[in-house]
C-alpha cells in the first residue's frame, strides 16, 4: 500500500534540485532537431495546487519555491519560467512536477512514457496530462515503472532521458534503482539517466553510491542541496540527484547555481551542497 503523496511536499527544496536538473537536461535535448523519448519511472500526479489542503499543512513549499523571486535569479530562468507558465502573471498557486516541466519541452516528433503506481495520482495525472499540448504523444501507465522503463530502451529515437524519483518507502528501493539503472544501461549506454535520493541517513546514500560505482558505469555527476548538514533523526536534510551521462554544461550550471541556491535556502548557519564528478568520462 503506497501512502506517499507528493501533494504534501511539492515545491520543497527537494523540489528545487530535482526540476532544475531535469529543466537544466530538456533544455539540452531540445537543442537539437532530433526526436527524443523521456521516460518517467515515478511520476506522481503532475500537477499541484499550493494552496490545497494537503500543500498547506506541511508548507514545504514556503521554504522552497516561495523563496525565489524570479527577477532574481537569471540563471534558473528555465526552470522558472516553466512553473510561471502554470500560473497567473506574478503568481504563484500551482506547482508542476517532473512530467508536466517536461511536458512543456515535448514537440510533435518526441514521446513520454510516464509510470504512476499510485490509484488517484495516476487519474490526476491522466487528466493533467489530457490538458497538455502534445497530449497524444504521452503514455500513461499504471505499473511499477522500474521494470517498465525498461520496456522502453534502447529508444527508437536513440536520444532519451531517464528520470527515477521513488518515494523510498521500501527500504529495499535504494537496491532496486541501482539495479534498474544498470539494466537500462546495459541495453542503452547512451542516454541519460538522472536519479533523485533524499538524505535521511547518510549512510544509506554512501550504499547507493557504492553500489552505482560498482556497476562500472562511467560519466557520473552528482548534485546535492541541503537546509542543514547531515544529522541523525531529523528528516531529510538534504537531498541529491545523480546524472549518468550528463549533457555538457550541467556541472558548470550547477556549480553556479547550487551556492546560491543552498545560501536562499539553508534553514541554520551552514549552506549544504555538493557538485562532484563521481565517474568521469
Ligand atoms: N517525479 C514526481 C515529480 O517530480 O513531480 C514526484 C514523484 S514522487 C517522489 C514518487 C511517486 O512514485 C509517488 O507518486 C508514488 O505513488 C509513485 N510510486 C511509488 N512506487 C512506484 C513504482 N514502483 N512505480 C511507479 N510509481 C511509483
Amino acid at each position: 500500500m503506497l501512502s506517499y503523496r507528493h501533494s504534501f511536499h511539492a515545491g520543497n527544496f527537494a523540489d528545487i534540485l530535482k526540476h532544475s536538473v531535469l529543466v537544466a537536461v530538456l533544455e539540452h535535448f531540445i537543442k537539437k532537431d532530433k526526436p527524443f523519448d523521456y521516460i518517467d519511472s515515478h511520476s506522481g500526479a503532475g500537477l499541484f495546487d499550493l494552496s490545497s489542503e494537503h500543500a498547506q499543512k506541511l508548507g514545504e513549499y514556503k521554504e522552497g519555491i516561495a523563496k525565489l523571486q524570479p527577477e532574481q535569479w537569471p540563471e534558473l530562468s528555465a526552470y522558472l519560467n516553466a512553473i510561471a507558465a502554470f500560473n497567473d502573471q506574478g503568481e504563484l498557486r500551482y506547482y508542476p512536477g517532473s512530467p508536466l516541466l517536461a511536458m512543456q519541452y515535448l514537440r510533435a516528433k518526441d514521446n513520454a512514457w510516464l509510470y504512476e503506481l499510485h490509484p488517484n495520482d495516476v487519474e490526476l495525472l491522466r487528466n493533467n496530462i489530457a490538458s497538455c499540448r502534445y497530449s497524444k504523444r504521452a503514455k500513461v501507465t499504471c505499473a511499477d515503472g522500474l521494470k517498465g522503463l525498461l520496456a522502453h530502451l534502447p529508444p527508437v529515437s536513440r536520444r532519451g532521458l531517464v528520470l527515477i524519483d521513488p518515494s523510498y518507502e521500501i527500504k529495499t528501493e535504494y537496491e532496486q534503482v541501482v539495479a534498474a539503472i544498470a539494466q537500462g544501461y546495459k541495453k542503452f549506454a547512451t542516454g541519460i539517466y538522472a536519479l533523485w535520493y533524499p538524505v535521511v541517513d547518510r549512510q544509506t546514500i554512501n550504499q547507493l553510491e557504492q553500489s552505482l560505482l560498482a556497476t562500472g558505469i562511467k560519466d557520473i555527476q552528482r548534485f546535492e542541496l541541503g537546509l542543514a548538514p547531515d544529522s541523525a533523526g531529523r528528516g531529510m536534510t538534504s537531498s541529491g540527484m545523480i546524472v549518468i551521462n550528463p549533457p555538457w554544461g550541467l556541472f558548470e550550471h550547477m556549480q553556479q547555481v547550487l551556492p546560491r541556491l543552498a545560501a536562499t535556502l539553508k534553514t541554520n548557519a551552514e549552506a549544504v551542497y555538493r557538485c562532484e564528478v563521481l565517474v568521469g568520462e
